[in-house]
């Protein structure tokens, strides 16, 4: 199941991606992001007639209420924001996913405000989301266009070394930040590979 397999992949990493945060930001990114996926986890397993939309929703919304800090916010809209374009998707065409991520990436957006290049989260999802927008024009398969969207994700994490932070609590770094790789950046592509994965079994 997608949310288990994001639990599980996130933490397999939870102590590099608290290793990222605490050279910027509070080094508990690895933990709280594993903890707020477990609590999803045991939620939607409790829901008695699972949709796309219900499950997108439920994720959403435990991890913005018990992530707590800003990436909890962000983490929780990502979710919220696939969940509210879902009713009525089974979530696995193409089509749909494109949809579906391309509302998660405006929602956090909306309300994080970061463009491409701020050092945030946004740098793994938004060429995640040109690349998988790109794969359906081509019509590309799933599997294939999930993959080139995780591919691009981790390439844009990786970018992250290069910019200088403008939001979060790295910002009060300054130049300081650069060389460093943003941690929200390198869970959501941690994500994004977790939903290729979790598709192509
Ligand atoms: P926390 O308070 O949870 O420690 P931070 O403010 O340190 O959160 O941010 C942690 C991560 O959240 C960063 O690595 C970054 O990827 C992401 N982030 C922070 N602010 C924003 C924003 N405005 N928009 C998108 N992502 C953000
Ligand atoms: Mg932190």
């Amino acid at each position: 199941m997608l949310i288990q397999t994001m639990a599980d992949m996130v933490s397999a990493q939870r102590e590099y991606l608290c290793t990222l945060d605490s050279t910027v930001g509070d080094g508990d990114h690895g933990i709280s992001l594993t903890m707020a996926l477990s609590a999803a986890v045991k939620k939607i397993t409790q829901q008695e007639h699972p949709s796309p939309q219900s499950v997108l929703t439920q994720v959403g919304t435990t991890i913005q209420n018990g992530m707590g800090g800003a990436s909890g916010v962000l983490f929780g809209s990502f979710f919220l924001g696939a969940g509210d374009v879902a009713k009525g998707k089974v979530a696995t065409t193409l089509p749909d996913l494109v949809e579906m991520l391309t509302a998660a990436l405006a929602q956090v957006q909306k309300r994080g405000r970061a463009q491409p290049g701020d050092k945030t989260m946004v740098d793994a999802l938004a060429p995640a989301v040109s690349a998988l927008q790109s794969s359906n024009h081509e019509g590309a398969s799933l599997a294939v266009a999930l993959q080139r969207a995780a591919d691009a994700a981790r390439v844009g994490a990786e970018s992250t070394r290069g910019m200088v932070a403008r939001f979060g609590r790295a910002k009060s770094l300054g130049d300081r930040s650069l060389g460093f790789q943003d941690a929200g950046a390198t869970s959501m592509a941690i994500l994004l590979e977790a939903l290729a994965k979790a598709v192509d079994q």
